[in-house]
């Protein structure tokens, strides 16, 4: 048996992991475009701000790859010739397989605006695009940062630990809309202000000007002009659908995949970011772009692959990230609605968090210590906890678990409740 994996990232090598399991002799080839192969795309926050060395950012050994015994071959695939079951990649060369797994990934929406292509107009999507950022990043130097979500934040948190001054600019009146709630939003962009943050709310860039091809500054929709010497944006992904598309696979935002992660060839498979997963609990097919679910659903791909049936199923999204120097942890679904400053997706985020039910809020705590519970009839639908993380590990257990909180759903729900200690509570008495 042949298996070629297209995508070096983590989806790509825990399906390897996978087939290695069942299979021990089969062929496996991964094709992988990145010039640095595989390594923690969440950790490219902590590289920015100079907190890590890049590295650091390598998960795994030369050992390790060893003993997963499989060809890299480094290049990028052209085409897929399913009748054939080959593919083609740049450089003329063509490669076999008897099944497929594409994990491609998502990539930045651009920056469509007039003068998006000059030089220092930055993304995000990998450790050469950090390395970028990082060359243009000087101290004293000013910085506009454009978009929403987790990466948006990266990008301002490096670009300020470099020693920048960064104008971060929202369209909407308040930070990452359809996942925080006002009062998180709040305590976030509070503590930007206090980095030394200039934030523009209702802002939104028209225009990047330069000059002999470099940025020097931004024209808003309010006619503003700010001066600048790079423009860093994440204004959301998406998953790069193009190979599925020209191989007339079914495709949606993503390439569509069953609950076996099988697109509607069934030699052909994706997983992580690129794949858009039927999720049985909602009937609905999500995008996630999360580190752990593309690790697990590229796992159950590759069982997949190698002749083990194994259904992926969805669990509640669950993210440990850094906003602003604080540590938050969202759970599950907790938010809803559109945010002005993301098209679809971001990275680190799950189509998921924003699904909410009619359901009620408890929430307690204040600035930075702060917990929100979203409650269900039985069951804790989801929560985010910033600040201290004592709750996240009994939460994340909680809501995965679907365990049944009716005995405690009053107290959680009365005015002022002390919602962190009925958790506890609850958590320790089902312990003991
Ligand atoms: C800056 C940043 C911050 C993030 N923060 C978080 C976070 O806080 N929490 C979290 O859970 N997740 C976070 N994520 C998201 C997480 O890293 C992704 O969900 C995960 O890496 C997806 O893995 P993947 O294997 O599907 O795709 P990827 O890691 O994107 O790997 C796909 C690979 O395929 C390659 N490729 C694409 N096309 C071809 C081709 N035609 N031929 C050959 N190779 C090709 C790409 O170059 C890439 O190397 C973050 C991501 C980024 C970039």
């Amino acid at each position: 048996m042949k298996y070629v994996i297209i995508g070096s990232g983590v989806a790509g090598i825990a399906a390897i992991e996978a087939i290695r399991s069942v299979d021990a002799a089969g062929d496996v080839v991964m094709i992988g475009d990145d010039p640095h192969g595989f390594y923690s795309c969440p950790g490219l926050a902590y590289y920015l701000t100079g907190e890590l060395h890049d590295k650091a950012l390598f998960p795994r050994t030369a050992d390790d790859y060893r003993k997963m015994n499989f060809r890299y071959v480094k290049g990028r695939v052209k085409n897929i010739l399913r009748e054939q079951h080959i593919l083609e990649m740049d450089g003329q060369t063509s490669l076999p397989y008897d099944r497929l797994l594409i994990a491609v990934g998502a990539q930045a929406m651009p920056l469509e605006a007039p003068g998006a292509n000059l030089e220092g107009v930055l993304k995000l999507d990998h450790l050469e695009d950090a390395k970028r950022i990082l060359k243009f990043a000087r101290r004293g130097k000013t910085a506009v940062v454009v978009g929403g979500g987790i990466t948006a934040l990266e990008l301002v948190e490096g670009l300020v630990s470099r020693g920048m001054k960064v104008h971060y600019l929202l369209r909407g009146d308040r930070y990452w809309s359809n996942v925080l709630d006002e009062q998180e939003s709040k305590i976030v962009e509070h503590r930007l202000v206090e980095e030394g943050v200039k934030l523009h709310y209702h802002a939104e860039v028209i225009e990047v000007t330069g000059k002999n091809n470099r940025v020097t500054g931004v024209r808003l929709l309010d006619g503003k002009t700010l001066k600048c010497d790079l423009v860093a944006y994440a204004i959301g992904i998406r998953p790069r659908v193009e190979l599925a598309k020209g191989a007339e696979l079914a495709i949606d935002r993503g390439i569509l995949v069953n609950e076996y992660l099988q697109t509607n060839d069934p030699d052909i498979f994706a997983a992580g970011d690129v794949a858009q997963i039927y999720d049985p609990a909602t009937g609905r097919s999500v995008l996630d772009s999360l580190w752990g679910p593309a690790r697990q659903q590229g796992y159950a791909a590759g069982l997949n692959m190698a002749g083990k049936k194994t259904a992926y199923i969805k669990s509640p999204p669950f993210n440990v990230t850094r906003l602003a120097g604080l540590t938050t942890t969202i759970i599950g679904t907790v938010g809803r609605g559109k945010d002005a400053d993301v098209v679809g997706i971001a990275r680190g985020d799950s189509e998921t968090w924003r699904q909410l039910p009619d359901a009620m809020v408890a929430q307690t705590g204040f600035d930075v210590n702060h917990l929100r519970l979203v409650v269900g009839d039985k069951t804790l639908l989801g929560a985010i906890v910033m600040g201290d993380q004592k709750l996240s590990f009994p939460l994340e257990k909680i809501i995965s678990g679907n365990i049944d909180i009716s005995s405690i759903r009053e107290r959680l729900l009365s005015p002022n409740a002390r919602v962190g200690e009925v958790i506890t509570e609850f958590w320790a008495s089902r312990k003991n």
